[in-house]
């Protein structure tokens, strides 16, 4: 999943405003920033198979440290402590099991859309619905997500003058292509994956800057 884990960073904004969303931009996908990471550095291993699912040519059959429930718990236990201890005032703690929730729903997604390629902690049992082997149903699901944290940011939050009116939508739009321009290009048969996976770093990294600059139009209500 791409920009459907975006949708939990709505959501948790609307209700602890307290956590900035671009904070929780990286919260949603700090299990994809360090499998980006570590299929770099060669340590969880994916191979391109075109027409692998319809919406994915990746056969993610190796990433224990980041996609499995256990990994991706244990990473999310390591944000909250560090949210937590590094943010003081009332309500710190609060805000860091937001922050940790943020980071756990990535696996909860995932789930949704990959083939059973998620595991408990290491090797079989493996988990997912398989949502991808439709590119309409998963890009439907993705959109829906998305549209309903959206909604609830929209909601709980107040336009800071005519740019706020506007920056939410365009900032909706932009993530809408971005997801597009993800599902083009062809794919070559066990092709290079570290550029997929630096295109995958940049695309979430600007998208933590995108959701700075676009919360700064808004306030919380
Ligand atoms: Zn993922």
């Amino acid at each position: 999943m791409f920009i459907g884990h975006y949708s939990a960073a709505f959501a948790a904004r609307a209700f602890k405003p307290a956590v900035p969303l671009w904070l929780l931009f990286v919260a949603v996908q700090l299990v994809d920033f360090i499998w980006a990471g570590l299929v770099i550095a060669g340590v969880e291993k994916v191979r391109i198979v075109p027409g692998f699912m319809e919406a994915s040519p990746l056969d993610l059959y190796y990433m224990p440290f980041t996609h499995s429930l256990v990994g991706a718990f244990i990473w999310a236990v390591a944000a909250a402590l560090l949210y937590g201890a590094a943010r003081k005032g009332a309500g710190h703690w609060a805000a860091s099991i937001i922050v940790g929730a943020a980071v756990l729903s990535h696996w909860f997604a995932d789930l949704l859309v990959h083939a059973p390629d998620l595991p408990l902690v290491s090797g079989d049992p493996k988990f997912g619905f398989g949502l991808w082997r439709s590119l309409l149903w998963s890009q439907v699901a993705e959109m829906g997500l998305l549209l309903g944290g959206f909604w609830l940011y929209m909601r709980h939050t107040a336009p800071k003058g005519a740019v706020g009116r506007i920056a939410p939508w365009v900032f909706l739009l932009f993530l809408g292509l971005v997801q597009a321009y993800s599902h083009m290009g062809t794919a070559e048969e066990n092709g290079p994956t570290t550029p997929f996976a630096i295109t995958a770093l940049v695309a979430y990294s600007v998208l933590v800057c995108g959701a700075w600059l676009m919360d700064r139009t808004r306030l919380p209500k």
